[in-house]
């Protein structure tokens, strides 16, 4: 766990900061090339590229472990690789092999091996693979070559002081269409997100809870986070929707309260008028693992879960026992942890 570079972990946010190495590998004709690292954190395209244009695009998001003994381990990249497939699918982009996907991610850890935080700060690196069309094209028709690159940076735990709940306020505006691409993670799904989510932070909110876009009666998504409640009689409930984005942490979470926490599990709807049935709710993903729900502010009032200002105690369970497999202190599903070095 030698770290040559000076960098207070303990500092960390989750901002952009420039690591030695990133891997990029192009598509043309056919074929992704042989991909390399580089130390260009810039890109050189057509201006004219679908990725700035059409929104040609989509990335993916996971991170590299220290664990105890020094080792660093990436969690479940195999499921990201799948994701951005369909992704990729969803807007006529060329796939990224499975093994040149985790192979990429390996690639740029071992390169920045010294910027992985070490253990015990809560720190981690964070990768972004991203898929996007560029060459020379001005219709909408899908790009003539595609770039694939990952890049990393550490980052800082989500949470400084410990896990907190914080409020959401469910938005009239949505993220996503019924059958539009939702369960895709691509740009343009954000960009629409940003005004919903400004605007719930002006009123005081961390972020803003999305319903269904069919019916506005069902919770899809919280920000760019899943959610999940546990009912007053232990069940873990997860809502499906095929607009919803299928996060990697809720089911891992899921597989954790079934299997783990021997729970009962299901997903199914999530009805916003019937809050009542749920003794926790939080919100899941890659960058907080969980941010706990406080309360929900609906047509002006607030439905508080367990606690505005604790923990409840299912959730903070979940929460231990997923970071504990992440960072190698308690033992993963198989397949789950891949090593780096
Ligand atoms: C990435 C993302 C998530 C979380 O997915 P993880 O795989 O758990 O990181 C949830 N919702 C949206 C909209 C996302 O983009």
């Amino acid at each position: 766990m030698s770290t040559s570079v000076s960098i207070d972990w303990s500092q960390l946010g989750f901002s952009y900061f420039k690591t030695p190495y990133r891997y990029i590998a192009r598509w043309k004709d056919g074929q992704w090339n042989e991909g390399e690292l580089t130390e260009d954190n810039t890109l050189h395209i057509s201006e004219s590229s679908t990725a700035l244009h059409y929104g040609q695009q989509c990335f993916e998001g996971l991170k590299a472990y220290r664990t105890k003994d020094g080792s660093v381990q990436l969690f479940r990249p195999d499921q990201n690789a799948r994701r951005m497939h369909q992704s990729c699918d969803r807007v006529l982009m060329p796939r990224v092999p499975e093994d040149m996907f985790i192979d990429a991610c390996l690639q740029v850890v071992k390169a920045n091996l010294d910027y992985v935080p070490p253990y015990g700060t809560g720190a981690t690196l964070y990768l972004r693979p991203f898929v996007i069309g560029v060459g020379d094209n001005i219709g909408v028709k899908p790009a003539p070559e595609f770039i694939f690159s990952v890049f990393c940076l550490p980052v800082g735990p989500y949470f400084k002081g410990g896990m907190a709940p914080v409020n959401f306020m469910v938005s009239e505006f949505d993220r996503a269409a019924p059958y539009g691409t939702g369960a895709a993670k691509v740009g343009g799904n954000y960009a629409g997100s940003l005004m919903p989510h400004e605007q719930a932070v002006e009123q005081g909110f961390a972020d803003c809870i999305y319903l269904d876009p069919l019916t506005h009666t069902k919770i899809e998504e919280v920000g760019a986070a899943n959610f999940f409640g546990i009912t007053k009689d232990n069940e873990f409930i997860t809502p499906k929707s095929p607009s919803i984005l299928p996060s990697i942490t809720k089911y891992s979470l899921l597989y954790l309260a079934e299997h783990y926490l021997k729970m009962k599990v299901s997903e199914r709807d999530v009805l916003i008028d019937h809050l009542d049935e749920f003794a926790e709710a939080g919100a899941c993903g890659t960058a907080a693992v969980i941010t706990p729900i406080g309360g929900v502010s609906y047509k002006g009032k607030l439905h508080v879960f367990h606690s505005e200002t604790e923990v409840g105690p299912v959730t903070k369970k979940l929460y231990d026992t997923l970071c504990g497999i992440q960072f190698g202190d308690v033992e993963a599903p198989e397949g789950w942890l891949v090593k780096v070095d």
